[in-house]
This record gives structure tokens, C-alpha cells and sequence, in this order.
């Protein structure tokens, strides 16, 4: 048996709409809460190739938040089973031999659970590598579920115990820090998010939001590929100087967006009715690190002709689709990464980055109310990054 935080059910609809706008300390005291605290079954092993792995540090991502609260689209219930155990940003430690991997190995997690993990035969994306692209994540050995973290077999990092196959696995060099190594998925997440944004070089970018994904891209960004000015958008002091740390060259308020665009990159600025801001001209690269409609929005209304638009958050529905086809931009998606070389890049950057600090909270299990409201809350805290402290809840 194990403590785990468990989602049961979905957010109400109208409950979800209600949660919008920090109303979520009173979602997750209340009658309707959609994830409880349980003592439940260790998850089984799925198939030879898998291992149970203990969570040590288990970080909580816009994602969950999503997923937790109803604001993510109902596209995505036919991508999960439940009840499911959340978490899939993991280090932890080995507890059976894993193939090459010995038990006791520290391990972080790709969560991607793609066809190798499943026992079924390679899909076009795996076939070629992409397995974040992977067609059969709903069949095979394991329930339906894009990720560990949304399936209901595999457990997940908010949980005593998790099961994970060799493919998800990758051992963690000595001297990384847990720390440092529980950001490690969500940084191959933002390598994955630089690759995707082809910045040619000396290009403009500009990344709105920042949050860890924003941040994590803007130190991806920076590092991986040739951009010339970076611009972030950023509401919180904090973020401020972090955004500074990893590589922006100029921070912008969420108002002056079309503003600052505007003069850095000599464009025109048009106001039209009861509408937002637009430009013709505009940065090269847009990558949406937030997923709000108005995030969204403001990317695709300064980015210039023929440009290029990443959306790397969870996206929510509505932005106005009207300038990628007068503007003839190009929307790319940005989701989990394509496994190895970003891995390999992602531990590169978790070992050299100044990344002390950057998990902010840590809290045991049984403080999940807390730590689930922090993380909502982590920007206007200061926090980047809360995580769920496993050592201290067995
Ligand atoms: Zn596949």
C-alpha cells in the first residue's frame, strides 16, 4: 500500500469555470474537490522492461494545475484513464533492476508513455524518434494516458510509488542535485520548445509568460540556439530577474507588449475596433509560454509576416486565429520532447544553469492543499517551482 494524491474526477464544468481567477484554495477544501488523498495499491508492473520507481522530489506543472482545476480542453479526456495519480515532472530511485539500470539507480522520468512502453508495434513517430509524437498512447500494456501522471496504471510522481518503463528512464549523473534533477523534464521540455522555434539566426524572439516554461524556454532559448534579442513578457518581479538570469535582453510588461515590440523591431503599430493591438512587422519567433487565450493572442498579433508562433503551454480555447492567415504565420506545437538529445541537453542545463532556488516550495504529501495553492499562486510569490517532497511523507 502507498499515500497518494489521487484524481477521481473531473472538475464540474461549472465549478471549473468558477476556479478561474484564484478562487482554488476553496475548490480543494470543498465538496467537489477532484483530487483527494488516498491510501491505495502500489501500481504493477505492466510487463518485463518496467521497474517501480520511488519518487523522491515530484514537481507540480501548469499542466496538472489544468487537468486539476477543468481549465484544460475536453479534447484531452479521451487521452487519459482514471482514477489516475498526477506527476510526471520525477526524480527518483530505482527499486527493482531495470535492464542495464540497477536497482538503487537515481532516475528521472520521460513521461511519455509511447510505444515501447505500451509493447505494441513502433508507430510511424516512434519508428523515427519522435516518440512525444506517438500515435498508440491509448493501447497496449498499460490504460489510456498520454503520460505517467494521467494513466491509471503507471501511478505518478504525487504517489509513494510509480511504475515506469526502461524507455522513460534516465539515470541521473552523481553530483546533480534532486533539486536540480526534478527540473530536468521540464527543461528537456523547453529544449524541445527551442528546437521547435527554428530561430534563424540573430532572429527576434519574443517568449510570453514567465513561469517555468517561459523561463525554462528563455534559458533554452538562449543557450541552444542563435537568437539574437530575446524579449520576455513578465508580470512579477521575481520572474524579472530570473527571465534577466537566463539569457532575455529586455523585459516587458504584459500591457506594453505591442509597444516595446513595435520599437525594437521598427514595425507599425495599428489599433482596430474593439480590438487588441496588432502589428505589421514584429519579432521572427513568438513562443506562447503561458496557454491564455490573451497569451496566445498577443503572439500571434506581433509576430511579423511569414513568422513563427510556439505554443509551448497547455493551451486553453479562443485566441483569434484572423493573423495567422493574413499574416501567413506559422503555428508550431511544442509537447513533452523527443526523449534522448533532449534529455542529454535538459541534464546539461540542470548541472550549468543558476538554477539554485528555482524550487521554491516543497511539501509533503499530506500538505497538498498548500502546496497545489502555492503553485497557482507561485508567480506572485516569487516561486518558480513547487514540488511534492516524497522523503518526507513515507
Ligand atoms: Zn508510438
Amino acid at each position: 500500500m502507498m499515500l497518494a494524491l489521487e484524481m477521481y474526477r473531473s472538475l464540474p464544468r461549472y465549478i471549473a469555470a468558477r476556479a478561474m481567477g484564484g478562487r482554488i484554495p476553496g475548490i480543494l477544501t470543498g465538496p467537489a474537490a477532484p483530487v483527494r488523498l488516498v491510501t491505495r495499491d502500489e501500481p504493477r508492473l505492466a510487463a518485463p522492461g518496467w521497474a517501480r520507481v520511488k519518487p523522491v522530489l515530484s514537481g507540480i506543472c501548469g499542466s496538472d494545475l489544468g487537468a486539476l482545476f477543468g481549465q484544460t480542453s475536453l479534447y484531452f479526456s479521451a487521452l487519459v484513464s482514471m482514477p489516475f495519480v498526477p506527476g510526471h515532472e520525477v526524480v527518483g530511485v530505482l527499486q527493482d533492476d531495470c535492464d542495464d539500470l540497477p536497482k538503487g539507480t537515481r532516475v528521472v522520468l520521460d513521461p511519455v508513455l509511447s510505444c515501447a512502453a505500451r509493447g505494441v508495434e513502433r508507430c510511424e513517430s516512434c519508428a523515427s524518434g519522435q516518440t512525444n509524437r506517438c500515435d498508440r498512447i491509448t493501447v497496449g500494456h498499460v490504460s489510456p494516458g498520454l503520460q505517467t501522471g494521467y494513466c491509471a496504471d503507471t501511478g505518478g510522481g504525487w504517489g509513494g510509488v510509480l511504475v515506469a518503463h526502461r524507455s522513460q528512464l534516465h539515470a541521473v549523473p552523481e553530483g546533480l542535485s534532486d533539486e536540480r534533477a526534478v527540473l530536468v523534464e521540464p527543461l528537456a521540455c523547453a529544449v524541445h520548445t527551442a528546437q521547435r522555434a527554428e530561430v534563424p539566426d540573430g532572429g527576434s524572439v519574443l517568449v510570453s509568460g514567465a513561469g517555468a516554461v517561459g523561463l525554462f524556454a528563455t534559458l533554452a532559448l538562449r543557450e541552444l540556439t542563435n537568437a539574437g534579442r530575446i524579449s520576455v513578457v513578465a508580470k512579477h518581479p521575481r520572474q524579472r530577474e530570473l527571465a534577466k538570469a537566463f539569457g532575455a535582453s529586455d523585459i516587458v510588461a504584459p500591457d506594453e507588449v505591442p509597444a516595446r515590440v513595435r520599437r525594437a523591431t521598427q514595425a507599425f503599430r495599428l489599433a482596430p475596433e474593439r480590438s487588441a493591438e496588432f502589428l505589421l512587422g514584429g519579432v521572427d519567433v513568438a513562443v506562447d509560454a503561458v496557454g491564455s487565450k490573451d497569451s496566445l493572442g498577443t503572439a500571434l498579433r506581433v509576430t511579423k509576416a511569414g513568422g513563427r508562433v510556439v505554443v509551448s503551454g497547455m493551451p486553453s480555447t479562443g485566441a483569434d486565429l484572423s493573423p495567422v492567415w493574413f499574416r501567413e504565420l506559422t503555428v508550431a506545437g511544442s509537447y513533452a520532447s523527443r526523449g534522448g538529445d533532449a534529455f542529454d541537453k535538459a541534464f546539461d542545463l540542470a548541472a550549468s544553469a543558476s538554477l539554485d532556488g528555482v524550487v521554491g516550495g516543497r511539501y509533503p504529501l499530506y500538505r497538498w492543499r498548500e502546496a497545489l495553492d502555492h503553485a497557482h499562486s507561485a508567480g506572485r510569490l516569487g516561486t518558480v517551482k513547487v514540488a511534492f517532497d516524497l522523503r518526507s511523507s513515507r
